[in-house]
């Protein structure tokens, strides 16, 4: 599937449209349509309902370390400055930009891909060539070496048939990762840079050393607010999770281990988002902050990795289009004792790479430390509060105390945390794309054509059942709206008699409708309607009376 195709159904269909459109557009920020909304909150729904609603905690589910409980919170957007301060985004949360002066384009540094080459170069005024070496780059993931490869032809003056004079060298690699450019920013890049031709650019060394930039969105609280009032739109969910650890340990009769789930908009200003909604500015994340002892956490780590795995492939997402990939230790945070992701291959992604839909984190006990006493650094393989210049610390924390006090066990611990953190657009991105699929059935006239149709798994679909009178006579309408209006009870339905039912079936299809029930002539002599089914295509009778018990089973309770 192309993601062009995926792109042009979910807004032909109303799945998802550009922000602000009518006035062109604002980069980042995507509307979910009226099937959008029904799907993503499918998403949120099935999300909540296994990890909360329906989780049992008087069993020990299959896998876990023991018995847990789970709870939810819903915080606010905006939260004390203070927040951001201690838990490190303040300080920490950047990513490295880079400018063109030529072009005066704008990206983020990591993202620029590139390799180098050389060839003839003709001088000014038709001097000597000379051989020149340079990094031609690209922002392209797909097809990359063709796009490098035009950006080389048009700076050497070659047509494509002389392609073959190019002299590559080296693999594709991220600007960021060459020898010397520093993967954070630093190093010689200066060096580099004169040598580089920027993703647009036509002269090599118009590109701007890397500078950071700090992802989260500033704003002024109160009318008469100045710099000092500034706080932010919060980059995750979980910070607000950990300044209401006490608050939900006091008010309920959770006891460690136990986890407090949340769902909710985060905002991060990407410097280049892209990629349908994959990498937006503005986003919601399902996030489970889970508490407990030290001892244990690493059993729990590996539980809430396996069960997160799991959630994906039961919810549809299958094959090796879905991985689960452990960090090396290299890439782990400074306080990490393991971090996974769940990953998908997106289409969009060059061959063979795959973008994150989950992180599930082991984060020790970093975080309440840091509510507590203030900004954490590691010093050795201890954690320790950060001071500035005169010695006192950079960042005080709340001062409260966040720790627990295990009754039974007569201890007290700073409790360690397992945090599975989801972005719920890419989980509905990634649904999309694993449910686009295209066969050949027959059309209303019995010829064979392609169809479209999304394979949504049942709990997902944004609709459950439409219904159709075959014809706008002979009292069809009357039984068929009269079954609609019982269904919509229990389900989402969609009601539907303009135009042929075998295209009333095709419209239903590219929605991804699991079924659809026709009132025909038979139904009028014996009360069965025709249910059919969008995958198998297969069609058969049921009573009137038992539609509704059959479509709940079949959906499995959904
Ligand atoms: P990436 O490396 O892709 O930017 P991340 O590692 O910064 O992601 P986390 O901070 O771990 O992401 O956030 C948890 C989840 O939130 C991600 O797995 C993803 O599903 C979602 N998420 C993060 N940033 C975005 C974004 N800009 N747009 C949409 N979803 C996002």
């Amino acid at each position: 599937m192309e993601m062009d195709q995926l792109v042009a159904l979910c807004k032909r269909r109303g799945f998802l449209f550009q922000s602000s459109e009518i006035y062109g557009g604002l980069n980042g920020f995507w509307d979910y349509g009226p099937l959008g909304v029904l799907l993503k909150r499918n998403v949120k729904d099935a999300w909540w309902n296994d990890m909360v609603q329906a989780h049992n905690e008087t069993i020990v589910p299959p896998g876990a370390p023991a018995r847990y409980e789970m709870t939810g919170l819903d915080c606010t957007v905006i939260m004390h400055p203070q927040v951001w301060k201690c838990s490190g985004h303040y300080d920490l949360f950047h990513d490295f930009m880079v400018d063109c002066r030529e072009s005066k384009r704008r990206y983020r540094y990591d993202h620029i891909l590139g390799r180098y080459v050389a060839g003839l170069k003709h001088g000014e005024g038709g001097t000597a060539a000379s051989r020149v070496r340079i990094f031609a780059t690209t922002m392209e993931t797909e097809n990359t070496q063709d796009a490098l490869e035009q950006a080389a032809l048009k700076f050497f003056g070659l047509r494509k048939k002389d392609a073959d004079s190019l002299e590559w060298d080296g693999e594709i690699r991220a600007l960021s990762s060459l020898p010397g450019s520093g993967s954070t920013g630093g190093g010689a890049i200066g060096d580099i840079l004169g040598n580089v031709l920027g993703p647009d650019a036509k002269h090599p060394g118009t590109l701007t050393p890397p500078r950071e930039f700090n992802l989260m969105f500033k704003t002024v609280i109160g009318a008469l607010g100045d710099d000092d009032d500034a706080s932010f739109l919060r980059p995750e969910t979980a910070q607000g999770i950990f300044v209401n650890f006490k608050n939900v340990c006091d008010s309920t009769r959770v006891r460690v281990p136990f986890g407090i789930a949340q769902i909710g908009k985060s905002f991060r200003n990407e410097i280049t988002p892209r990629n349908f909604t994959f990498r937006s500015r503005e986003f919601e994340q399902m996030e489970i902050e889970f508490f407990c002892r030290p001892d244990q956490s690493s059993e729990w780590y590996r539980y809430w990795r396996d069960r997160r795995f799991r959630w994906y492939i039961d919810m549809g997402l299958a094959g090796d289009r879905l991985r689960l990939r452990e960090h090396d230790a290299d890439e782990l945070s400074h306080y990490s004792c393991g971090t996974a992701d769940i990953e998908y291959r997106f289409p969009f992604l060059p061959p063979g790479e795959y973008g994150e839909l989950e992180g599930i984190a082991h984060r020790g006990d970093f975080d309440l430390r840091s509510h507590m006493e203030g900004k954490l650094v590691r010093k050795g393989n201890e954690l320790v509060l950060e001071r500035d210049g005169a010695g006192q610390p950079k960042h005080r924390g709340s001062g409260k105390d966040l720790s627990y006090y295990d009754d039974l066990a007569r201890e007290r611990f700073v409790p360690h945390v397992i945090e599975p953190s989801a972005g719920a657009d890419r989980a509905t991105l990634a649904f999309l794309c694993e449910a686009y699929n295209i066969d050949t059935a027959p059309d209303e006239k019995g010829q064979p054509t392609e169809r479209l149709f999304l394979k949504f798994h049942p709990r997902l679909a944004p609709i459950k059942a439409a219904v159709f009178p075959l014809v706008k006579k002979d009292g069809m309408p009357e039984i068929a709206t009269e079954i609609y209006g019982e269904l919509k009870k229990t389900f989402s339905c969609f009601y539907d008699d303009k135009g042929a039912v075998g295209r009333r079936y095709r419209r239903q299809d590219e929605i991804g409708t699991p079924y659809c029930i026709t009132v025909d002539g038979q139904t009028l002599a014996d009360e069965t309607v025709t249910v059919r089914d969008r995958d198998t295509l297969q069609q058969w009778r049921v009573p009137k009376a038992d539609l509704a018990a059959e479509l709940r089973e079949r959906l499995n309770g959904c």
